[in-house]
């Protein structure tokens, strides 16, 4: 039924690969983001610094690794249309005991590690601008209701406008069942998980691993740093750091650095502070923690000009919740939910989530 319209909630990557696909596929997709611009946990953040120049950090994911044929099928294309690429630099690893670091080549640890060119975001901000894909970024869809009489979804943004009627539609994250929505949002949940019984037992309370980031930048190559990119292990405080200019296609006016906090060290800050929006306070205590440690290790770090921390509240799901089925899906109805936390926490994870769904909804439409 070519031209059907379907909706995705999310321009992460699942979203953006399955909107993708739905429309290659001859459906007619809108694609819904609160966000202002695309990418989810795959995200570019843009900070303005005082002389009005601009530094752009990866503070999400930082790379991506794929072995699935299908995956790597599209990470292939995305490489032919300068989207992506392989980030070839050296990686290591931190020992916070020993003080010492190990070269992973020479562990034999290394797979390939795919980038977003020129940001980790351009995949999706790609595939949310494929033919038969509109993007509706800064919209937040607040409900989602079933329209049995008519056998159609309406969506319902945050503030009660209509965002429009669909025969189909794919949900991307969690919270639109979880009770996070409504302590974020003060809102009660999207979706009414009593239309689907059997899903809901899966979704319900899905764990979650939370992270900061911390986005520096300094004025001088930080050259007593053997790594562009290097795990730390041992702190309680830090557990990866990289330098995000090193990544191709990137900008070398400065060199901007990117640093995850321990799941542990993230966690203690939130149970005292909530999930609530975070106080500027609170963002530079833990910019100046998380700093304090890298500069603990020994490796002569001079002041950055540019320090800023970003809470990721989930940034990891602790749990798969469709390994097998890939994504969850209720035919009767033409919903389906996908996402890292189906399959597992990962880029890879989210794109094989993704294209499940869109196979779902696309082979039901395909035999009516
Ligand atoms: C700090 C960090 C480091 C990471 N490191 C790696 C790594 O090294 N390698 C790797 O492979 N993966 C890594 N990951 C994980 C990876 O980023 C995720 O697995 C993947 O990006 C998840 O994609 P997704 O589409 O499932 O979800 P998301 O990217 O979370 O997308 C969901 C989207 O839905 C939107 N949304 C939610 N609710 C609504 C609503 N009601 N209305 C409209 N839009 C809505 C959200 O704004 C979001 O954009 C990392 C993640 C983080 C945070």
């Amino acid at each position: 039924m070519k031209g059907t319209k379907v909706a995705v909630v999310g321009s992460g990557i699942s979203g953006a690969v399955c909107a993708s696909s739905l429309a290659r596929n001859g459906l007619s997709v809108t694609l819904f983001e609160s966000a202002r611009g695309p990418g989810g946990r795959m995200s570019q953040r843009r900070e303005n610094v005082e002389d009005g120049k601009e530094l752009l950090f990866d503070h999400g994911a930082p790379f991506f690794t794929a072995n699935n044929t299908e995956v790597l099928s599209l990470v292939h294309e995305w490489e032919s249309k300068g989207l992506a690429a392989i980030w070839k630099e050296k990686f290591g690893s931190f020992d916070r005991t020993s003080n010492k670091f190990v070269d992973l080549e020479q562990e034999g640890l290394i797979s390939k590690r795919y980038l977003g060119i020129p940001g980790m975001n351009s995949v999706c901000r790609a595939l949310c601008r494929e033919p038969g894909v509109e993007s509706k970024f800064g919209t937040s869809v607040g409900r989602l209701e079933w329209l049995e009489d008519q056998n159609l979804w309406s969506l319902i943004g945050l503030d009660g406008q209509n965002l429009g009627q669909f025969k189909g539609v794919v949900a991307t994250d969690k919270n639109i069942v979880s009770p996070r929505f409504t302590s974020v949002t003060g809102k009660p949940l999207p979706l009414d998980l009593k239309l689907f019984p059997e899903l809901a037992v899966k979704l319900n309370d899905i764990p979650v691993r939370p992270c900061f980031a911390l986005m520096i930048a300094f004025a001088e190559p930080l050259t007593s740093i053997p790594f562009k990119g290097f795990s730390i292990k041992n702190s309680e405080v830090l557990s990866w750091a990289h330098c995000d200019s090193s990544k191709p296609g990137r900008s070398t006016s400065s060199e901007r650095w990117v640093l995850h906090s321990t799941m542990e060290y993230a966690q203690r800050i939130i149970a005292q502070t909530g999930l609530q929006k975070l106080s500027d306070a609170t963002l530079t205590k833990v910019a100046e923690e998380l700093f304090q440690e890298l500069q603990s290790l020994g490796l002569n770090i001079s002041q950055p000009f540019f320090k800023k921390a970003h809470r990721w509240g989930s940034a990891f799901p602790a749990t798969s919740i469709a390994r097998e089925e890939k994504c969850l899906w209720d035919g009767n109805k033409r919903f389906a939910i996908c996402g890292d936390f189906c399959v597992s926490p990962d880029v890879e994870g989210a794109i094989v989530s993704g294209l499940a769904a869109a196979s779902k909804l696309s082979e039901v439409f395909s035999c009516l």
